[in-house]
């Protein structure tokens, strides 16, 4: 390795992605240091752990901020998230276990695009937008546009993540996030999702509906949201369990089968409309 910087601010953060576009970008470490004894060397090492650019949660009355430097731990403990974007802050509380969420960011679970990303289905079911930085200039990129294929993003070679901006909810949105994995703790998801529900009364509007693990990226559910749009809440459960059973395709994997996914996938989703 010949390089590394650990920038004062954005601009320079900016000034060495565009000058050495091949080097790591390292934030908390948590998912590049897994696989660091398996993978080459990097020439340099672009370290952005805590730059206070990308640290912060900003509040305003339409939408909430997250710097992607914000940990895990500063999401979920954060009260104006927990209460108003609460599948992300429910997804935070299941990364990893403390030490990882104390540690690990969203800029690195969205810049990782693992299908199993706990953060993911969130920003996609709550309709985030991510905000990208280069010397080019700054970009809003809908989150469900980013992800491209399997760990493929829109990410730039220049570019760096700098935040996600999420809409908040209207009042009385009935939002719900749950992850199946093999522990309570310390355990990638088999199946994970998030929902955005907008009713009137007992009947469901629309729903915005993100799952993860299912496919090769995170995906919306776009069959399950069209079948229960106009249901009574008390109905939506039955016809979301049927749409999704014929929408998906999970991945066979070391943690889990393409069977047991679907039935979890169909039992989550029906879950998510819970009287
Ligand atoms: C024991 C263990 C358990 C884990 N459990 C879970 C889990 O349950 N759920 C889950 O979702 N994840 C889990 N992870 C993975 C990891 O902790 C998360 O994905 C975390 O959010 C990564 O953040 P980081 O800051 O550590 O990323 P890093 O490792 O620093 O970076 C990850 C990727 O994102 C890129 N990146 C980071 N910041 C930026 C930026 N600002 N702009 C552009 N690119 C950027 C990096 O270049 C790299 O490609 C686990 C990891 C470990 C080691």
């Amino acid at each position: 390795m010949t390089g590394y910087v650990r920038p004062r601010d954005l601009d320079e953060a900016l000034a060495t992605r565009a000058a050495h576009a091949d080097w790591m970008v390292l934030s908390g470490g948590t998912d590049l240091m897994v696989n660091a004894n398996h993978k080459p060397i990097p020439t340099g090492i672009l370290d952005l752990w805590r730059l206070g650019e990308l640290c912060f949660v900003k509040v305003e009355p339409a939408s909430i901020a997250i710097g992607a430097g914000t940990t895990w731990t500063e999401v979920q403990g954060h009260p104006v998230i927990a209460d108003r974007l609460s599948p992300l802050a429910l997804a935070a509380r299941e990364i990893g276990a403390l030490q990882i969420q104390a540690r690990g960011t969203l800029g690195g679970n969205v810049g990782n695009s693992s299908p199993v990303g706990d953060s993911l289905p969130a920003l996609l079911a709550l309709g985030a937008e991510l905000e990208l930085a280069s010397v080019r200039g700054r970009r809003r990129i809908p989150y469900s546009d980013f992800c491209t294929g399997y760990r493929k993003t829109a990410l730039a070679a220049d570019e760096l993540i700098v935040a996600a901006h999420i809409p908040v909810p209207a009042a009385g949105t009935k939002l719900a996030w749950r992850k199946v994995g093999t522990r309570r703790a310390q355990s990638i998801s088999k199946v994970m999702g998030a929902a955005v529900i907008t009713l009137d009364g007992d009947r469901v509007v629309s729903a915005r509906i993100g799952l993860g693990a299912v496919a090769d990226r995170p995906i919306r559910a776009a069959a399950v949201e069209a079948a229960v749009a106009g249901q009574k809440l008390s109905e939506a459960g039955d016809a979301a369990r049927a749409a999704m059973r014929s929408s998906i395709k999970p991945i066979d994997d070391i943690r889990s089968t393409a069977t047991y996914r679907r039935e979890v996938a169909e039992n989550l989703v029906a879950r998510f409309f819970a009287v």
